[in-house]
Formats: structure tokens, sequence, C-alpha cells
């Protein structure tokens, strides 16, 4: 069985406790994985914020070029990498499983190289200049979950290095592997103690948050564990950027192209088994649709292979581990029980596996409706009125993403401002990308990550204001 180790100072580590990571396709121990110390976190802040002090003073067109040898890096790796991660996540190597995740890292890491914050000339007159100028902030603590290991890893590390941070990573405990070794390789061409990895559960990241030696926190991870980190993190005034859970509602209009957007719902909704802080996890569909939406969804769910990621013929893998299985179990059989009419799916397979399923017959006030699932299921909800819908929409304390579904796009345009959500999407949902900021509001969260201004808030303003008498 493979051993791992922390990275502090661009060093291997080794820790004196350990712990096996499961993969939840065959609950085999995919290796061993270090349970860092706090003296060994305080040694990884340590390392950070020494090569802080070159790292943010090197010319940016150094880092950028350190950016772009990690995207080479990743490119030279990615096929070991997408393995690992599929054994210790349980995502298909196919479809949009580990190999479309390394893509993203690549793509991520590639566009963010490319980005810029220079310097704004506020005002320029024969008496004054006045300058803004972005200062990278310091050290970054990275707080990542389960479901899109690596790319939500690069989310955080990339712009921090490029706008010279250094880091401290901590991934899932449920998914560290495949983070390590990024890491480790990321590590043969940065620097020692830009980039830190330490591994452990929440009570590493606690520190983490309360640490006086790490200047901003970065998490995506659930709204409770958000919250818990904005408290610990007030004694010491750190920036924080919350990517936090979401339950996005879609509201698909009588005049939709139902053939046209069936794939696009599908996809919307079962990315990554639906384990997507953005997924669409509530479907508002108009009474003279709904039916017709019902079938085309169930259509396609029932013909998704289904089994271990590393089988290239699956496209969807188990759910990642026994905590969100229960939970998923749970709001499905809630639902049966309050009348819910399971359309596919709906009855736990072997091991982790729960199939996709299409639920219909159920409205707000159900669990699978109020609560995120953050699995395989989808829950269809018919409408009537669209003001309703906008209402039961909004009626929720998330705000990650939204979407209308129609054949006029000036409407949708329109109703699309109405959702209380930080990204609006019309006729797609869940689509990032690295040029377009991304981020919640509500209880999803605050700060945005990707393109220019999710680069500046790795940074702090400095105004330099010069009397030129
Ligand atoms: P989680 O909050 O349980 O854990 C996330 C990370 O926080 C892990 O590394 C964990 O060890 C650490 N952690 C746990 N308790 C901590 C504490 N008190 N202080 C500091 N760190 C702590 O989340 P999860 O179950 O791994 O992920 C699922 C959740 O994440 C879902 O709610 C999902 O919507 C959300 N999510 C959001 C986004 C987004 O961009 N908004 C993206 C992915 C996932």
């Amino acid at each position: 069985m493979a051993s791992y180790s922390l990275i502090i100072d661009g060093k291997k580590v080794a820790t004196e406790h350990y712990f096996d990571v499961m993969n939840p396709a065959s609950g085999e121990v995919v290796g061993a994985c270090p349970q860092a110390s706090d003296e060994q976190l305080d040694d990884a802040v340590t390392a950070a914020n020494r090569a802080f002090k070159s790292w943010s003073a090197v010319p940016d067109a150094e880092r950028q070029a350190a950016v772009n040898k990690i995207a080479e890096v990743l490119v030279q790796n990615s096929a070991e990498l997408a393995e690992l991660l599929t054994r210790e996540q349980g995502k298909p190597l196919k479809g949009l499983g580990s190999e479309f995740e390394l893509e993203g890292c690549i793509g991520w890491t590639q566009a963010t190289a490319a980005l810029s914050l220079p310097v704004k000339i506020i005002e320029e007159t024969e008496e004054s200049t006045i300058e803004q100028h972005r200062k990278p902030i310091g050290v970054v603590g990275s707080i990542a979950p389960w479901n899109w290991p690596l790319m939500i890893g690069i989310w955080h590390i990339i712009p921090a290095i490029r706008s010279g941070c250094t880091v401290v990573m901590k991934p899932s405990s449920l998914t560290p592997l495949s983070s390590i070794r990024m890491v480790e390789l990321f590590n043969e061409v940065l620097p020692a103690g830009v980039l830190n990895i330490v591994t452990g559960g929440g009570s590493i990241g606690r520190r983490m948050a309360t640490h006086e030696g790490i200047q901003k926190i970065v998490f995506t991870g659930s709204t409770p564990t958000g919250k818990n980190i904005m408290e610990n993190a007030s004694a010491t005034l750190k920036r924080l950027t919350l990517e936090l859970g979401g339950n996005d509602a879609g509201i698909v209009l009588p005049d939709a192209n139902v053939p046209a957007i069936i794939e696009k719902l599908f996809w919307g909704s079962f990315i990554n088994s639906g384990q997507t802080c953005a997924a669409l996890k509530r479907l508002y569909v108009h009474e003279d649709i709904h039916d017709q939406v019902c079938e085309g969804l169930t259509a396609m769910a029932t013909q998704m292979p289904m089994g271990d990621g590393l089988d290239e013929n699956n496209i969807f893998g188990p759910v990642q581990n026994q905590a969100q299985f229960d939970y998923v179990r749970e709001l499905v059989d809630d639902a049966k029980a309050q009348g819910g009419r399971v359309l596919c799916g709906g009855e736990p397979g072997e091991g982790l596996f729960y199939p996709l399923t299409l639920i219909a017959d159920v409205s707000d006030g159900c669990r699978i409706v109020d609560e995120e699932q953050f699995g395989p299921v989808l829950p269809i909800i018919k409408y009537t009125d669209i003001d309703d819908a906008i209402r039961r929409a909004n009626d929720c304390e998330n705000g990650l993403g939204g979407s209308i579904w129609t054949s006029d796009l000036e409407k949708g345009k329109q109703l699309s401002m109405r959702l209380e959500c930080g990204t609006a999407w019309v006729n797609k949902h869940a689509i990032v990308q690295p040029n377009v900021p991304f981020g919640g509001v509500k209880a999803s969260g605050f700060g945005v990550e990707f393109a220019e201004e999710g680069l500046a808030e790795y940074t702090s303003i400095q105004i330099v204001s010069i009397d030129k008498n």
C-alpha cells in the first residue's frame, strides 16, 4: 500500500500517525495518509512566511512563468493524477470525471497565468500622482472539500501563487492523496515553502482559521463549516473567501424547447453525481411541459452506465462517502413517504452506489426540495405561475446559482436577474469558466473566484499618493 508524506518547505515530511483513505467503489484502501500534528502545521506556516518574503518580491513575469510551468507539469502527469483521483474520489475516469477534472485544472492554470493586476493610475496632474497598487496578502490557507479535490485545489492555490502569496493547503481527509501528489509535483518547479500541504481532518482546519501566521483563508465546503471558520478567523482579522453550499433552482418555462434542453438539464444536475456545489438541485417545470421533461430526463438517466470508475465504460461512479450516501438515502426515503413519485432509481444499490434518481410530485416543504442533497437525485416540481416559481426559487437560504430555461432569450434574461444568486444562467446550468467571476450570495458565502476579480482577492490595495510640489 502506498504511503504519502506532508510537503513542508519543499521537503517530504513523515508523521507519527497515518489514516487509511478508501476507494468508495470497492472499499479497498488506496493509501495511507499522514495526519499532520499542530507542530507540523506551525512548521508549514513558518516555511510559507519565510518563502513569502522572496516570492512576493520576484518580478511578476517570473511568477507567471512558474504558473505556466505548473500547467506543463499537470499536462505531463494528468494520467497518473486522474487515476489516483478516481481511486480515492470514486468519479469515473471518463464522462465528466477525473480526466475532465484534470483538463479543467490545466485550463484554469493556464488562464490564471495569463491574468494580471496592473497598476491603476487614479490621478496624474502637474501637482499630483495617485496610483493604486495590488500587493499580495501573505500566507493563504486553503481548505478544500472532497467533491472536486484537484480542481478546487487549483482554484485556491494558483491565483494565490500567481499574485505573490504563499500557501498552506489542507485537502479533505476523504480525498487527500491526489492533492498530496499534485503538490509534490508542483514543488519540483516552485521554490521551497511557496506551496505546502498538511493533511488531516477538521481540527487542522480549525487551527488554520485561528493561526496568527495565516493572513487569508480560502474555503470551499459546507455552510456550517464556513460559519465556524469565519468565527475562528475573527480574532486575527483574516481575509476570507467562502464558497459554501448551494441549493440551485432551475425554472423551465412553457415555451422551452424540451428536446434541445434535456441533455443540458441532465448534466447540469447530475454532473459528478450531483456532488457539485452549483449543480441544479431543484427543477421547477411548468405544468404544460412537465410530463415531457420528466420523460426526457428519465430516458437519459436510465441509460447511464454506473460502476467502478476505473472501468472506462462507466460514466457514473459511487457516492463518495458513507455519510453522504446515508444522507441521500434519507432524503429520498422521506420524499417517498411524502408522496413523491419515483421516476427512476430510488433504491440504494450495492456498497456506495446510489442509482440516478428522479422524483416527481414533490414540492417545497419536502426535505429533498428544501435541503441540499449533494447526490444523484433530482426533485422535479410542477408549477403554474412564473412569479410563484421565482418566489419559491428564492425562498432558500442559499444563493449560489440559478437558471431559467426558455426559447425567449430576452424574457429569460429578465427573469434570471430576479433570481437571488451569484450566477444566473439561461438555458444552461453549472457552467463555470476561468474568465468569469464565480461566487455565492446569502448563505452560499462571499467573495469570488476566477478572472481578475478572483485574483484581486489574494491582494490588498496600496495607494501611492505623491505631491509633486
Ligand atoms: P465540509 O465543510 O465538511 O469540509 C470541507 C473542508 O473543511 C474539509 O477539508 C474539512 O476537513 C474542513 N473542515 C471541517 N470542519 C472544519 C472547521 N471547523 N474549520 C476548518 N476546516 C474544517 O464540506 P464537504 O462535505 O467536504 O463538502 C461538501 C459541501 O461543500 C457542500 O455543502 C457543497 O455545496 C459545498 N461546496 C461548495 C462549493 C462552492 O464553490 N460554493 C464547491 C464545492 C463544494
